[in-house]
């Protein structure tokens, strides 16, 4: 087997989502030999990659704990339709999470510092994709798209006032549009619709999960190994990882990198590192056969969904619902978007709609964790991306791979160290 001694390193990828596929990609370019572990055939239904919003938008660059935000979630629980919903009887693990979240929110040196750190990450996500896609044979998949939000009134516009602060100064180019614009540039949408704001230079991909695979495909195609196991745990000492343990065998390697998205934690607590890892479900209803003409991936900012087209028709996705990894998709989340998604373009037909449950990864300060275990010198961990996963992937796995192999790409990866949670 070859070993770091040898200088090529076998390094064992445990997860193949986005962010996995991203890691492994960039450890082969850079000599490593790869061995991608997952569960499920990559880019399936059970990772958040399969089936999200397909944005990759550079301008995501708003951290999700936001200031206020705890005088709105009464309103947006209490909404039938609303963005948000807790089960409660998850409330008591979710606490010490939630109480984070909070906090993050209202720290406003914590924000903008947050905003820096996903600007980094988020700022080469379509150059980086579009590459990575033409080098797996799915270059079609990935292409460039102007990012709308749309309002329903003034007082909502003027609500978020604060993000195009935060997005203009991160470098995003955007133009408001009056009614009237509005309707010319997305004319199937509901008349109700009084404000948008409009990006340019954004991307979005029109098939997440199709672009995961292709990215893993290739990987493997050029020589890397994928073993389709369940990882349940470590062989490691106090300071060293030796091999993971899977239902399909045991696998070593010389380093090890942790990115299975929702489901981190599972091995992290594993071996005592206690991060604060949990999930904010979300949801989609995607409908092959819309009657409706969607021209750019559209946010529509008052109930916090997206609409984009896709290969597969145009997908609506959005929803927080916070339950943890385990319980059961709940079908009214989803009917919710239907209802939204209607009474945004009203001539939606709803016919042959698909629906879908995933988990985002996410940590309660809204930075992912990108760096080396707090404990063990050579498993590196590559998780926690929330709302923009895919966004961030190509960079993470650029960091990574440069971490492992010593060809680290110019960015300052302190805002994503593990270590940062351990004060409290
Ligand atoms: C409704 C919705 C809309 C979204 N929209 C967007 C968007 O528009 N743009 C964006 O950037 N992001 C979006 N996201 C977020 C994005 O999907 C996630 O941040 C991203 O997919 C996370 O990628 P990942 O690789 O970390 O995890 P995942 O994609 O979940 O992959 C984890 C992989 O690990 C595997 N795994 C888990 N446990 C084990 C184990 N023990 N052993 C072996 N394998 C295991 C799983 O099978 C899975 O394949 C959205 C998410 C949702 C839910």
């Amino acid at each position: 087997m070859p070993s770091e001694t040898s200088g090529s390193p076998h390094v064992v990828v445990i997860g193949a989502g986005v962010v996995g596929a991203c890691c492994a990609t960039y450890l082969q370019q850079q000599g490593a030999r790869v061995t991608l572990i997952d569960r499920q055939r990559p880019g399936d239904e059970d990772a958040a990659s399969f089936g999200n919003a397909g944005s990759l938008s550079p301008s995501s660059v708003v951290p999700t704990p936001a200031p206020g935000m705890l005088a709105k979630v009464p309103g947006w629980l209490l909404k039938e339709d609303g963005p948000l919903t807790i089960r409660w009887s998850y409330l008591p693990r979710l606490l010490p999470w939630l109480i984070r979240f909070i906090r993050a929110g209202g720290d406003a040196e914590h924000q903008r510092r947050a905003a820096e750190a996903l600007a980094a990450l988020h700022a080469p996500t379509f150059d980086f994709h579009s590459r990575l896609a033409r080098d797996a044979g799915v270059a079609e998949l990935v292409s460039p798209v102007e990012y709308l939000h749309v309002y329903g009134s003034e007082e909502s516009y003027a609500g978020a006032e604060r993000e195009w602060t935060i997005r203009r100064r991160h470098g995003a180019d955007f133009e408001v549009l009056g009614r009237g614009e509005l309707h010319e540039a997305e004319p199937d949408l509901a008349p109700h619709y009084v404000k948008g704001v409009r990006i340019e230079g954004q991307g979005r991909t029109l098939n997440p999960g199709r672009l995961v695979r292709a990215y893993v495909d290739r990987v493997v195609a050029n020589g890397g190994e994928l073993l389709l196991a369940e990882a349940t745990g470590f062989e490691a000492s106090a300071s060293r990882v030796g091999a993971v343990r899977t239902d399909g065998g045991t696998v070593e390697g010389d380093a090890f990198v942790l990115s299975a998205g929702a489901f981190s934690r599972r091995l992290t607590d594993r071996l005592g590192l206690g991060l604060p890892l949990d999930t904010e479900r979300g949801y989609h209803v995607t409908c092959p056969d819309p009657g409706v003409t969607v021209s750019h991936t559209v946010m529509e900012a008052d109930n916090k969904f997206v609409a984009n087209p896709m290969a597969m028709g145009v997908r609506f996705a959005g929803m927080v619902e916070m339950a943890g990894v385990d319980a059961p998709p709940n079908p009214r989340r989803a009917e919710a978007i239907e209802r939204l998604a209607k009474r945004m373009y009203p001539k939606l037909r709803l016919e042959g709609a698909t629906r879908w449950m995933g988990r985002r990864p996410s940590m309660p300060d809204g930075l992912p964790v990108i760096g080396s275990s707090p404990r063990h010198e050579n498993l590196w961990l590559a998780f926690g991306h929330g709302h923009t996963g895919m966004v961030a992937g190509p960079m993470t796995g650029r960091i990574v791979a440069g971490m492992i192999t010593g060809a680290m790409p110019n960015i300052d990866v302190t805002p994503y160290r593990a270590d940062r949670f351990r004060a409290g």
